[in-house]
C-alpha cells in the first residue's frame, strides 16, 4: 500500500501548485495523474530552430495575481503577449473580408448602441460578488438570461448581438446565445473589469520561457512526489482515511484528497463517502468544447502587410487567430464548429485550415513551417477547454462551486469562476491552504 498525508488528483497547474506548497509546509504529498506527462491543459512543443509552441493555455491578465506570483516564485519572467501588437485586425465575414480596427458591418446608430449596451453590462458587473453571485437580489433572473437575449431586451441592435458573439468565436467560448448572463457578469467581476470581453484586461501577457513551462518547473520541484500514468477510477472517502484506486487496481491512501480532474473526466470517477449535493454540483458542471491549431511560420510575415495577426472569422473552421509569438499563431475552434473540424480527416483538414489562414493573411500563409492540431474537446483526460455557464448553470452548480468537502478538496480551473490559468493556481494554492489549515 502507498501511503502518504494527501494525494493530489491531477497535475496540472491546479495539482502541482497545491503539491507545491504542501511539500513546502512539510506535508507529505503524491500527485497521481493519468497522462504519462504533467501540464494538463498547458503544453508545449519545441519546433526545429528552437521556438516553443503552446498547445494549450497561454495568455494572462493583469488580475490574475495568483498566476503571475507563482510565475515570479519560479523564477520566469512574463513578457507582454499580442494585445498591443501593431496593425490592423482581420474580419473574415461570409460576405468578404475586411481589414481595419472597428467592426465592419458597424453604423453609427449600431456604435451608439455598443456603447449603451456596454456601460448596462458594466452596471450590472459592478453589483455582482464574484465569489458570491448566489445572493445578487436579481440572480435567477439574471442567470436565466442569455447574454443574447439580454442585449435585445436593453435595446442593442442585431449588429451588435453580432459583433458579440463573433467576439466569442474568436475566444472559443459558446455563442452568447448560450452562456448565461449572470456567468458572464461573474466572470468580469473577478478581475475587475467593467465592460465587455477585452482582450486589454485577459491577454496582456505570457511567460516568455513558455507557459508550459510553469508547470514543469513545479514537476521540477516535487520529484519523485509525482506519479505518472496514474488514471484514477475511484475514491474512497473517510475521515478515518481516504482510498485512492487507479484503473491498474493499485491503490494509495491519505488523510485528504485534493481532486483537480476537469469536470467531464470527473463524471466517470466513482467517489464513496462525498454528499450527494456536492457530488450533484460538481456534475452539473459543462465545459465549451475546443481544439486549437497552431501555425509556425519562418517569420511574422502578415506584419509587413500592416495586419497585427489577429483575425475574427465568422466562417470556416477557425474562431480567430491570435500571435503567440513571433512568427506563430494560435487559433482556437469555437465549441459550434467541432463536428466539421472532427468529422474531416487529417490531410483535408490541413487543406481547409491553409485555405483558412490564407483567406485571412494572404498566400504566403501556406507557407506554413508547422500545423499543429490539438484535439482538447475529445481528449480523455480533458473533454474540454474552460467552463462554460449555460442559461440556469450558475444557480444549478450553486454555492457549492469551489467549496471543500474534507476530506475531499476540490481545485482546477473548473472551481474558479470562469476557468483560466488563474483559476487553477487560485484554486490549487487555497486548496493546499485549506488541507494545512485543517492540520495537513
Ligand atoms: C486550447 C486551450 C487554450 C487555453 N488558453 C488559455 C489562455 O490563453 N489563458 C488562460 O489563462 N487559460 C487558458 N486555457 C485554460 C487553462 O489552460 C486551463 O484552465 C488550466 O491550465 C487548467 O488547469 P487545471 O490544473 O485546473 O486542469 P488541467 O490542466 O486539465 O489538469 C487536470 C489534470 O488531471 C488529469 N486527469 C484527468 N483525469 C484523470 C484521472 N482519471 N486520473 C488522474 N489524472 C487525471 C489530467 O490529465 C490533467 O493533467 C486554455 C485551455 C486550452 C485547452
Amino acid at each position: 500500500m502507498n501511503a502518504s498525508d494527501v494525494i493530489v488528483l491531477g497535475a496540472g497547474l491546479a495539482g502541482l501548485s497545491a503539491a507545491r506548497d504542501l511539500a513546502a509546509a512539510g506535508v507529505d504529498v503524491r500527485v497521481l495523474e493519468a497522462r504519462g506527462r504533467v501540464g494538463g491543459r498547458v503544453e508545449q512543443t519545441e519546433l526545429a530552430d528552437g521556438r516553443l509552441v503552446q498547445l494549450g493555455g497561454e495568455v494572462v491578465g493583469p488580475s490574475h495575481t495568483a498566476y503571475t506570483q507563482l510565475v515570479d516564485e519560479l523564477g520566469l519572467t512574463l513578457v507582454p503577449a499580442f494585445a498591443g501588437l501593431p496593425g490592423d485586425d482581420v474580419w473574415v465575414l461570409a460576405d468578404g473580408t475586411y481589414r481595419g480596427e472597428g467592426i465592419p458591418w458597424f453604423s453609427d446608430d449600431d456604435r451608439r448602441s455598443y456603447e449603451v449596451a456596454e456601460r448596462a453590462f458594466g452596471d450590472l458587473v459592478r453589483s455582482v460578488d464574484p465569489d458570491d453571485p448566489w445572493t445578487h437580489p436579481d440572480a435567477a433572473r439574471l442567470d436565466a438570461l442569455s447574454v443574447g437575449q439580454w442585449l435585445r431586451e436593453v435595446g442593442a441592435t442585431p449588429n451588435v448581438v453580432r459583433a458579440r458573439d463573433v467576439a466569442m468565436l474568436a475566444l472559443a467560448a459558446e455563442s452568447v446565445e448560450r452562456t448565461s448572463l449572470l456567468s458572464d457578469l461573474r466572470k468580469e467581476a473577478a478581475v475587475g473589469a467593467t465592460g465587455f470581453y477585452d482582450y486589454d484586461v485577459w491577454e496582456v501577457s505570457r511567460v516568455g520561457e513558455g507557459s508550459a513551462t510553469v508547470a514543469l518547473r513545479m514537476a521540477a520541484e516535487l520529484g519523485h512526489r509525482i506519479t505518472l500514468g496514474a488514471v484514477v477510477d475511484r475514491v474512497s472517502l473517510s475521515t478515518q482515511g481516504c482510498t485512492v484506486t487507479l484503473v491498474s487496481g493499485e491503490c494509495f491512501t491519505a488523510g485528504a484528497v485534493i481532486s483537480t480532474i476537469p469536470a467531464g473526466p470527473l463524471r466517470s470517477i466513482r467517489i464513496d463517502g462525498l454528499s450527494d449535493a456536492r457530488r450533484a454540483s460538481l456534475d452539473r458542471q459543462r465545459h465549451a468544447l475546443t481544439s486549437k491549431v497552431t501555425a509556425a511560420y519562418s517569420d511574422s510575415f502578415w506584419a509587413a502587410d500592416g495586419l497585427n495577426g489577429t483575425a475574427y472569422a465568422e466562417v470556416g473552421m477557425l474562431g480567430g487567430t491570435w500571435v503567440q509569438r513571433d512568427g506563430i499563431l494560435s487559433a482556437l475552434v469555437p465549441p459550434e464548429r467541432q463536428s466539421a473540424f472532427l468529422s474531416t480527416s487529417p490531410e483535408r483538414l490541413h487543406e481547409e485550415l491553409l485555405d483558412e489562414l490564407v483567406a485571412a493573411f494572404g498566400p504566403r500563409a501556406r507557407d506554413v513551417h508547422q500545423l499543429a492540431v490539438r484535439r482538447w474537446a475529445i481528449d480523455p483526460f480533458t473533454l474540454g477547454y474552460i467552463t462554460s455557464w449555460r442559461p440556469g448553470d450558475v444557480m444549478g452548480v450553486g454555492p457549492l462551486h469551489g467549496t471543500h468537502e474534507p476530506p475531499l478538496y476540490v481545485a482546477g480551473s473548473d472551481q474558479w469562476v470562469c476557468g483560466y490559468m488563474e483559476g487553477a493556481v487560485r484554486t490549487g494554492r487555497a486548496a493546499a491552504a485549506a488541507v494545512i489549515a485543517q492540520g495537513g
